[in-house]
């Protein structure tokens, strides 16, 4: 297909928490971003993670800094959410958010997840905002929130859920994220299998993910084997699985002024965010 001819390969990273590496690690990240050309969207687990990747963002074109309160800490913020509001509208996408009925067992978490949600989720029907959004064994529950605040656009990260809930994110539109899981796991392998190749995005979900799957963090470009991967199951070759990926992130994208930065580097021309 159409590649980005005589120009470097371009990476999606569509779920990071760069703010979660180590100083120590974080020059040899960005330099890899710059080298690797990995467009990155750093999400975040809570407010002060936001601002942590809001000067990640300062030092590199190829990060998007993203506000986002995650499931597991949702009853650490239910309560003060009027707080995190004025902090919305600079956020040019929101995540990580979602429910996660499976890690969290015990359900007297559960209102105050479904409230944060609830509160994102609204922000994001109102500025027309794309979410990234976390699902593990709420599935079907989050599913039904984002019909229910008409939610256009969002990256379901790491789907490991059953087959129905899945097609209807299909049904939507939705973009849908593969990591690490995808080298190994057969679930994961068959739910890429079911995605059509127009909703597939890369992830790596660093440093937290793969210090879970493989028991350590790992390097940015941990995204170029899950593209191989990617490209294994869907029966085609590695450029055009990277290149597919590319065109999906820029179709999310489309013509959102806010996230004019993202597009830029998805073009291979990173850093001119203020020319729109
Ligand atoms: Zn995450």
């Amino acid at each position: 297909m159409n590649d980005s001819s005589g120009s470097r390969p371009i990476y999606v990273d569509a779920h990071v928490h760069l703010d979660e590496y180590p100083d120590t690690w974080l020059g040899a990240v960005l330099q890899q971003l710059e080298e690797a050309q990995i467009v990155s969207i750093s999400t975040a687990m809570a407010p002060q993670a936001y601002q942590r990747s809001l000067e990640i963002q300062q030092r590199s074109p190829w990060v998007c800094a993203t506000i986002g309160v995650h499931p597991w800490n949702a009853r650490h913020f239910a309560d003060t959410l009027d707080a995190i509001e004025p902090l919305l509208s600079d956020s040019p996408m929101f995540g990580e958010i979602g429910l996660d009925f499976r890690n969290v067992r015990d359900r007297s978490m559960y209102a105050a997840q479904v409230k944060v949600l609830e509160f994102f989720m609204s922000a994001a029907k109102q500025q027309d905002k794309i979410i990234n959004v976390h699902t593990s064994g709420a599935e079907t529950e989050v599913m039904d929130m984002l019909e229910r605040f008409e939610i256009r656009r969002a990256i379901v990260h790491w789907y490991s859920g059953p087959l129905d809930p899945l097609k209807r994110m299909v049904m939507r539109g939705y973009m849908f994220t593969f990591g690490c899981e995808v080298l190994s796991s057969g679930l994961i392998q068959s739910l890429a299998h079911e995605t059509p190749l127009d909703q597939i995005l890369t992830e790596t979900d660093n440093p937290g993910g793969p210090q879970w799957v493989f028991g350590e963090p790992a390097m940015p470009e941990l995204v170029k084997p899950v593209v191989q991967a990617l490209a294994i199951v869907k029966g085609i070759d590695e450029a055009e699985a990277r290149e597919r990926v590319r065109r999906n992130m820029i179709s999310l994208v489309g013509d959102d002024a806010r996230l004019s930065g993202v597009r830029h580097a998805l073009d291979g021309s990173p850093g001119r965010y203020f020319t729109d």
